[in-house]
């Protein structure tokens, strides 16, 4: 029987235009959706009702869609974050869910100091105001020196941390999964959250979005940064409380932010758009030529292995197989 595998991801097919050939050869149909198609829950219900296979972005599949879905064997994230999907529906329903950690890490890390940067020496503004007839010369701060508060000490947060410590940053992390070897080992001090807000010149969210981190920063942690610190968030927009942020931002009580994520995206209305000490960025962390392919080769990859009835290299849902490896 031949499978049906429908990729609404708008990143696949960026890296590798060649990558869903692997799928064909195998006798799949396979239906690529125009990149301007947005889905909601119901549009996704209707897309559904054939498939076996999705590879998907961030569309939300949800226990809902799921349920629509009677065919659906394999969820394949085009990315790391799971977040958009009802894993505990796809297992309950033996449907094996699959990402690709591990192949964006560097390319989150770059834009993560890109972005640190940007903020220490006012480099959007300064092009902004050249462009303009302007002449500011912007006073920054050297990183040299500066505190690296990332909390999330995952694959990203440790890439950030060899970036950082690389400028003569001293890195501290708070990951309560974390064994502290693992930190101190390459150079970096695992403390508490509570410390990494207060003492950080910078501080990097690298969290997945899950139960203990939506809404970690809330106004009353976010108090607790100092005026001359600077936030960055590639993580998740949720994971923030984003009217605390702005409050903070526009009071002059945190100088600056670079935002890759939003909790609605496009962030269209956002009062963060407004302000001058904001970077904002269309969720393009993980949009470079090496990470796209990865994530194309890698996403398709998962499919064949379930197509030949193997279990696939990353399985999220590993409960599925019942512990067989
Ligand atoms: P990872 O799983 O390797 O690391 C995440 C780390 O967060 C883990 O070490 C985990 O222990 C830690 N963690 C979990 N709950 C925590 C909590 N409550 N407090 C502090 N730490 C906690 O994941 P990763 O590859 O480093 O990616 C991190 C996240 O970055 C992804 O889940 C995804 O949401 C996001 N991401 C965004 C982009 C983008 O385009 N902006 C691209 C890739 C990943």
């Amino acid at each position: 029987m031949s499978w049906k595998v429908l990729i609404t991801a708008r990143s696949f097919g960026m890296g590798d235009p060649w990558a869903k050939e692997a799928l064909s050869r195998m006798g799949c149909l396979v239906e690529v959706v125009s990149r301007d198609v947005r889905f909601t829950e119901q549009s996704l219900m209707n897309a559904l009702g054939d498939v076996d296979a999705i590879i998907v972005g961030s569309d939300p599949l949800s226990g809902k869609v799921i349920g629509a879905a009677p065919h659906l064997k394999v969820v394949s994230k085009h990315g790391t974050g799971v977040d958009n999907i009802d894993i505990a529906a796809c297992s309950a329903r033996g449907i094996v869910v699959t990402n690709v950690p591990g192949v964006n890490n560097e390319s989150v890390a770059d834009l993560t100091m890109g972005f640190i940067i940007c903020l220490a020496r006012s480099i959007i503004q300064a092009d902004v105001s050249v462009r303009s007839g302007g002449w500011k010369r912007f006073i920054g701060i050297e990183l040299s020196g500066k505190v690296l508060g990332l909390i999330g000490f995952g694959a990203i947060g440790r890439a950030v941390a060899r970036r950082a410590l690389a400028f003569g940053m001293k890195v501290k992390c708070y990951d309560p999964l974390l064994k502290n070897d693992d930190a101190h080992g390459v150079g970096v001090t695992p403390t508490t959250l509570e410390d990494v807000l207060q003492t950080a010149d910078f501080v990097s969210l690298h969290v997945p979005l899950n139960d203990t981190t939506r809404g970690m920063l809330d106004g009353k942690r976010l108090c607790l940064m100092k005026p001359s610190a600077f936030l960055i968030n590639t993580s998740r927009g949720e994971v923030l409380d984003e009217h605390a942020l702005y409050e903070q931002l526009a009071t002059g009580r945190l100088a600056g932010a670079a935002l890759d994520v939003f909790t609605h995206e496009p962030p269209s209305g956002s009062p963060l758009l407004k302000l001058s000490n904001v970077i904002c960025t269309p969720h393009y962390a993980a949009y470079t030529n090496e990470a796209l392919s990865r994530m194309d080769k890698i996403s398709v990859e998962n499919v064949c292995a379930a197509i030949r009835g193997g279990k696939p290299e990353y399985v999220v849902n590993p409960e599925v197989y019942g512990g067989r490896d």
